[in-house]
């Protein structure tokens, strides 16, 4: 990296660039730096100071392809940003250099048969509104649908709303075709389709610009939403895992809150009682009476409900699972911090309540349920009240000890995250397509070392 220019020269590298937005003032480079990595106290003393030096907005695939060959014959570390709202410091760079922003691509080319296909930058929200003027709809969606990209959805995210039925991104089928354009100084524009995808699926962009995706899509239906409540927790939790179960019932969503969850909640006060244990609920509107049956079978009482063409407007439930959760508790309480976790083997739930009594005071239950490899599971992003980095990591320790996978969210680095071993398949590409590893520089542990 001995021959890197330091900034302001980088500045005239790229002022040739026709078209090319840069972003240099101070103020906007900071927040084009960072992302939502303060959910994490531990990644907030890491990361809270790491900064670009420019900040480039292209316009087209021909600009991206410019900005990588300068950046490769310069040694200029490069980080792709979508949309920012990653939790783990994917999008910070750690080594100073350009962060390239794709919110500008943002077309979406085709909806057809079931299979659209968008330009990495392109909101989620706007393929689901055209995906559904056509009939169809997501598959899956992260919480933050209003903000995030599908470029960053797939390089950073994991899955959301709908993984109850199509299970989670990197599942077989779920991402179809995949654009890249290397970062050389004569940069490769390549198309990897089928298995070959998953060389870049939850890389963190760490090998290569993602510009163009192929993504599934799902028959659209009209969904409802509703809110049950229960007078106790494991209740609560059962009804979830039976409703995930009942295979005649149609879900996207089952999200359910030990108190006192629901009490952060503010916009949803009128239909949480306080102490109450709640399950948020997206369900097929056809399918609200056996819904509405099977909660009393709990005991529940469904406290709200909002009819499916009503549910596109105003608040939806959406904004209240998945991360939002963690991010309506901080708001409460900025000490709250979370963990990610999947109970693969505990179909009774006894390993549910067995960590939510373990740990009660200090740790609340909040569970997604998700399809994994054919079984309905619950995924928990309890919340923690942190007080020391030392208890956090006992707390993870002690879920990894009883079989719980815990995907770690209080780290940047890529391998240690989720699943804890090195991805070769992703390791061997990056070497092809960043042969100066200089893409997002030190987010991929085994990645080589700069030259
Ligand atoms: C409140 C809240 C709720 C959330 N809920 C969920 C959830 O339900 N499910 C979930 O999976 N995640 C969730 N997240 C995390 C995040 O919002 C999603 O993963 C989202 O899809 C990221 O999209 P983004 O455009 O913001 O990506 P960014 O944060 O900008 O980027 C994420 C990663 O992708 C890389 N990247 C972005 N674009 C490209 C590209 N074109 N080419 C190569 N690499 C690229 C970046 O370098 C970075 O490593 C949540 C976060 C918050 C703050």
């Amino acid at each position: 990296m001995s021959d890197r220019p330091s900034y302001p020269n980088y500045q005239s590298l790229f002022s040739a660039l026709q078209g090319v937005e840069i972003i240099d003032q101070p103020q906007q480079v900071a927040r084009l730096s960072l992302d939502y990595y303060h959910f994490s106290p531990v990644l907030t003393s890491l990361l809270q100071d790491r900064r670009a030096d420019l900040v480039l907005r292209p316009q087209n695939v021909e600009q991206i392809i410019a900005i990588c060959s300068i950046c490769a014959q310069h040694q200029i570390p490069l980080t792709v940003r979508g949309a920012g709202t990653g939790n783990y410091g994917q999008c910070i760079p750690l080594a100073g250099g350009i962060v390239l922003d794709m919110t500008q691509l943002s077309a979406i080319k085709s909806i057809s048969n079931g299979i659209a296909r968008v330009e990495a930058g392109a909101k989620l929200w706007q393929i689901e509104k055209q995906a559904r003027e056509q009939g169809w709809e997501l598959r899956m969606f992260p919480s933050t649908i209003k903000t995030a990209t599908i470029g960053g959805f797939i390089a950073g995210g994991s899955g959301g709303i709908g993984s109850l039925r199509y299970g989670q991104l990197r599942d077989r089928g779920n991402l179809r075709s995949a654009t890249v354009i290397s970062l050389e100084v004569e940069p490769q524009t390549i198309e990897l389709r089928g298995s070959a995808v998953q060389q870049i699926n939850h890389a963190y962009g760490t090998n290569g610009v993602i510009t163009e995706l192929e993504i599934p899509l799902a028959p659209a239906v009209d969904w409802a939403e509703a809110i049950a409540i229960f007078p106790d927790f494991m209740t609560c939790a059962r009804f979830g895992q039976t409703l995930g179960n009942s295979d005649g019932i149609l879900c996207r969503m089952i999200s359910v809150h030990s108190h006192p969850i629901p009490q952060y909640f503010t916009a949803l006060k009128n239909h949480l009682p306080h102490s109450c244990h709640c399950a948020l609920v997206l369900i097929a509107a056809s399918d609200l009476e056996p819904f509405t049956e099977l909660v009393g079978e709990f005991g529940g009482t469904v406290t709200y409900q909002k009819p499916a063409l009503e549910a596109q407007k105003g608040i939806s439930l959406v904004e209240f699972s998945w991360n939002h959760t963690t991010l309506h508790a901080r708001s409460s309480d900025p000490q709250i911090t979370y963990l990610q976790s999947l109970f693969v083997n505990d179909p009774q739930l006894s390993l549910v309540q067995h960590m939510a009594e373990k740990f009660s005071g200090e740790l609340f239950t909040h569970l997604e349920f998700i399809r994994m490899q054919g079984q309905v599971i619950p995924a928990g992003i309890q919340l923690v009240k942190y007080r020391t980095a030392q208890r956090l990591q006992e707390i993870i320790d002690y879920h990894e000890a009883h079989g719980v996978l815990i995907a770690n969210p209080h780290t940047y680095i890529l391998e240690d995250g989720g699943m804890k071993t090195i991805n070769h398949e992703q390791l061997a590409f990056k070497r092809r397509v960043d042969p100066h590893n200089l893409m997002n520089v030190g987010k991929m542990k085994f990645a080589a070392t700069p030259s």
